[in-house]
């Protein structure tokens, strides 16, 4: 008996064992871990199948030394979906495995339980009475217990977390599990919160800041079946469940489901698969559905359900463009955002200002002979932080001491130009002395639970204007916010990289929604020097949808996802001719077999070329066919690994990609 193992190196295929010594045969089953020799270490792998012949001569064979468990600690499904996730994302089967189980597993530690996860005590809060559409969505899910994708447009506040929860208390009511992903649960603990209070049922719960071994006593009450809902971010997506009834994923066009490093996977596609291996319903709900959910939801592989309205009594918020043309701006905002202020301020309602950037200023810029301070490490320029007073690069970290006069000139006329957070933070303060004014991003979050206390805060009215990034608009119901305002989006209106439009029109939406979500109706205003581009025209008139139609009918012109398939091979080193050459010979072997379907563009450097030190370029594989993709994709691996020049850089192959940067 030959044992096919894989081990956690990068190497694409599993590898030759014999059967440990002294070892029952019936006990070695796929999806055990077991210990094994690997050159001069000692590994631990799990075992995938078994079979009669090596791949190589049995003389070299060595035995296995130890099997670690007695059941699987993948049952079959998980480990076809690693196998699955292994090959459509070109990853070393060893590594998929390995790292889809928690931490001391890997390390050869038992799969046991030490803390048994138990019911809350509490009574569970009753279910709401479901509107219509609500109803209609739950109704045809549950009609279903076999594998079916639905994909849930409903609007901010149209009451999605609802449907969920009911269809969710079917499958508990039916003895099944309910695996629910989230995008972030630091920044949605109102979500989680509600369905710890509904039910009266152990929960599962997946988060950052888990010990090890609550990571494993977690994993262990999702795989015996002891957790009867699993909540957690995308890594959760591979967590065994002994009767899965339903796969949950809230937000899915977040691209916090983008795992960007190792395995690079998407967790909603391979939500998608999992459902499809364990035969069970999978509904994927956004206000602003991806366009690849909206294409696949035309194409009739999932089917939409939609929540037009509001739920309860709250009505959808009015958008208001503010044209920034020639007026005059105090640090960034308008005399009309000013004046709207304090007009909700006085009416005693909270308010949300939107900017996507933290720190004070993204430039410091000299006024006398227009020096910019750069990262000495990135081809990009240092924010200005005021409090503490430091420039900071966001794209690796560094930080320098703010210099005091030009280091080109000597002149003191040093200028911050640009806005973040802090500044409209300072601005709002000095324009309105008496308001309580919290800021919100991941500078003034990073004390451990500081987050937490800041929506509890928010809640208990202890501010009435809010200044943040994207942390807030991430599914926060905020019943009082009446007014939200957006500010800096130009850049991202014009961005020329294809999906940037589709991400700022969901962050729109999104933020938007944050207004007016209970009695109280809601006023959105947009800054903008764009006021009539076309984008926003069709985000205030509510039709989002409209805009999705017409991107998708652009994208499929210009051969672009999900009409074409992407897939990006990154590389970087600290030498730019070394980076390039890589590429190029890649592309040079490639070219000759290089069927008409599949084109590659590049090598071209990367947007930032050079990052923390290291020059990047990136070479884009463009197919009309997804199967001759993945074709091309194993040839491409196979040549890097004969390519003497891998060594000397890093690569990274992305299928998908979210991002082209
Ligand atoms: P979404 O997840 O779509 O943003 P939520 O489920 O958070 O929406 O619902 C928004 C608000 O409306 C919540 O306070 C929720 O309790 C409430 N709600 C949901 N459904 C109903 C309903 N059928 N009737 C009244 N209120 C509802
Ligand atoms: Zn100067
Ligand atoms: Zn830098």
């Amino acid at each position: 008996m030959i044992l096919k193992i894989a081990i956690p190196i990068p190497l694409g295929h599993s590898f030759d064992y014999l059967p440990p010594a002294t070892c029952d045969y019936a006990k070695l089953i796929p999806g055990c871990r077991i210990k094994v020799p690997f050159g001069a270490r000692t590994v631990i792998g799990v075992l995938i199948n078994t079979a009669k012949k090596a791949s190589i001569p049995e003389s070299r064979l060595k035995p296995a030394l130890e099997l670690l468990d007695q059941e699987p600690v993948l049952p079959q499904t998980l480990m076809q979906l690693n196998q699955w996730a292994s090959d459509y994302y070109h990853h070393p089967i060893g590594e998929a495995m390995l790292n889809s189980l928690p931490k001391l597993l890997r390390d050869g530690k038992a799969a046991t339980v030490r803390t048994q996860l138990v019911a809350p005590q509490t009574l569970p809060s009753p279910a709401i009475k479901l509107n219509s559409h609500q109803q209609k969505a739950v109704d045809i899910i549950n009609s279903n217990t076999t594998f079916k994708v639905f994909l849930l447009d409903g609007v901010t506040g149209s009451g999605k977390t609802e449907v969920y929860l009911q269809v969710i208390a079917e499958t508990i009511a039916a003895g099944k599990q309910a695996l629910v992903l989230v995008p972030e649960i630091g920044l949605t603990p109102q979500t989680v919160t509600r369905f710890q209070e509904r039910f009266n049922v152990p929960i599962a719960l997946f988060h950052s800041q888990l010990t090890d071994r609550e990571r494993l006593d977690a994993w262990i009450a999702a795989k015996d079946g002891t957790a009867s809902i699993v909540i957690g971010t995308r890594s959760v997506i591979f967590t065994p469940l002994a009767k899965p009834g339903i796969i949950v994923l809230d937000e899915e066009h977040d691209l916090s489901f983008q795992q960007q490093s190792g395995l690079r996977y998407s967790a909603r596609d391979i939500a998608v698969m999992r459902g499809k291996l364990e035969d069970i319903p999978v509904v994927l709900g956004s206000a602003t559905p991806s366009l690849e959910s909206l294409y696949n939801a035309e194409r009739k592989r999932y089917q939409r359900l939609v929540l037009p309205e509001r739920a309860g009594t709250a009505i959808h918020p009015s958008f208001h463009v503010v044209d920034l043309r020639n007026q005059k701006l105090q640090d960034g905002l308008s005399a009309t955002l000013i004046q709207e202020i304090k007009l909700h301020l006085s009416q005693n309602n909270q308010i949300l200002l939107f900017l996507n950037r933290r720190g004070y200023a993204p430039t410091l810029l000299c006024h006398s002979c227009g020096f910019v301070v750069e990262c000495n490490r990135c081809d990009a320029r240092m924010t200005l932080h005021q409090k503490p007073h430091f420039l900071h690069c966001h794209h690796c970290g560094a930080t320098k001491p703010v210099p005091k006069i030009c280091p080109e000139c000597n002149s003191d006329q040093l200028l911050p130009l640009g806005l973040g957070t802090e500044r409209i933070e300072a601005a709002i303060k000095e324009i309105i002395p008496e308001a309580k004014v919290l800021r919100i991003d991941r500078d003034s979050t990073r004390k451990k639970q500081a987050f937490a206390q800041m929506l509890t805060d928010i809640h208990a009215q202890n501010y009435q204007i809010l200044i943040g990034t994207q942390m807030l608009a991430k599914g926060h119901h905020f019943p009082n916010v009446t007014m939200v305002a957006i500010m800096g989006i130009d850049n991202s209106l014009l961005s020329s990289d294809f999906r940037a439009e589709e991400n700022v029109a969901q962050l729109i939406m999104q933020v938007a929604g944050r207004a007016g979500r209970a009695e109280k109706p809601g006023k959105v205003f947009i800054q903008t020097y764009n006021p009539h581009h076309p984008l926003l025209l069709q985000l205030i008139n509510y039709d989002y949808k409209g805009f999705t139609q017409k991107s998708l009918a652009e994208r499929k012109a210009a051969n672009l996802p999900p009409f074409n398939f992407f897939a990006l091979l990154r590389a970087e080193s600290k030498v730019q001719a070394t980076t390039m050459e890589f590429l190029e010979d890649l592309a040079q072997q490639m070219q000759k077999i290089l069927p008409a379907e599949v084109k590659l563009l590049g090598p071209i450097p990367a947007p930032l070329e050079r990052k923390a030190g290291l020059y990047r370029a990136q070479l884009l594989i463009n197919s009309k066919k997804r199967p001759l993709l993945h074709k091309i994709l194993d040839h491409l691996i196979e040549q890097i690994r004969k390519t003497k020049l891998a060594a000397k850089v890093n690569w990274s192959l992305d299928v998908d990609p979210a991002d082209m940067l």
